[in-house]
């Protein structure tokens, strides 16, 4: 099981369901796949929930003493195990903890977050928002899901390059991003220390910020000959020792690749380019 069969699985149900309405019924996936869901108030504080098999029947329990949309998160989760058939690993880890998280319980996560958010009906939310944390925030109360799991989604989908980044302790435990940023090769390293000089890098040592900072676009990617500038609007859940962020290009374009630069830099030195008749109009992204 990889990544891209769990979120194929995982729209071949939310089409099944074929959710219209904000925020999607959970109870109608639960149906879907014939599994009752249940609240448990017996559980504590770092148990979100279980399912098991009885008589042929799949029973899904989640923490009735959890907030709402953990406990709607925690039913998909479960739901994923049951469909995905992958046995449940929740034993050595609180359900926040991103640290030393199974690759089974990611994937589960994963499948989690489509079944909330589903491409097609989040990206119309999200081509309308406005491109920071606290619209993350919003879009999170009308889907009622985790920041978290909104702003991991919202990278997704965006269609201009972005990335979402969890950090746990320091160091990055998931990074979400755009199309458009994978096709620029925008690589961020898992498990990296928080760039030095990074938004992030401050707040996790305790520092502060009020609001979207500019950070050089090579802190966060490898490899990256594009240079450019990117803004970096981060946060510190102190709670969990975490730390998110999002990451995007003012412009909402990639910087052009090196090579393509030293062209135009030549064109420059050469003097006028020639004239063709076509007006040059002044577009989004400034002139270096
Ligand atoms: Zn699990």
């Amino acid at each position: 099981m990889d990544e891209l069969s769990t979120v194929l699985k995982a729209r071949a149900l939310i089409n099944k369901v074929a959710p219209t309405g904000v925020p999607v019924p959970i109870e109608a996936y639960a149906g879907e796949i014939g599994a009752v869901l249940r609240k448990d108030k017996s559980l504590g504080p770092d148990e979100a929930g279980y399912s098991f098999e009885k008589d042929g029947r799949h029973y899904i329990c989640v923490n009735a003493n959890d907030r709402p949309e953990r406990q709607r998160f925690t039913a998909c989760h479960e739901i994923a195990h049951i469909v995905l058939g992958l046995p449940s690993d929740h034993e050595q880890l609180p359900w926040w903890s991103y640290a030393k998280r199974p690759l089974n319980e990611i994937l589960c996560d994963v499948f989690a977050a489509e079944l909330l958010l589903p491409y097609g009906l989040f990206k119309r939310f999200v081509d309308k928002a406005d491109i920071s944390l606290a619209a993350i925030d919003e879009l999170a109360g009308q889907f009622e899901t985790s920041t978290t799991a909104a702003g991991s989604r919202f990278a997704a989908v965006a269609g201009f390059p972005c990335a979402f980044v969890l950090s746990e302790k320091g160091a990055v435990r998931y990074a979400s991003r755009s199309t458009t940023l994978r096709q620029g090769k925008a690589w961020i390293t898992p498990r990296m220390a928080l760039p030095a000089g990074s938004v992030c890098a401050r707040l996790h040592g305790g520092g502060v910020c009020d609001g979207p900072e500019e950070t050089a676009a090579d802190l966060w990617f490898s490899s990256w000959d594009r240079g450019g500038t990117l803004l970096e609007d981060a946060r510190h859940l102190q709670q969990w020792n975490q730390t998110i962020a999002l990451l995007w290009f003012e412009d909402e374009e990639l910087p052009p690749p090196s090579t393509d630069r030293s062209q135009a830099d030549e064109e420059g030195e050469q003097g006028l380019a020639e004239l063709d008749g076509i007006l040059p109009w002044p577009g989004k992204k400034r002139r270096r």
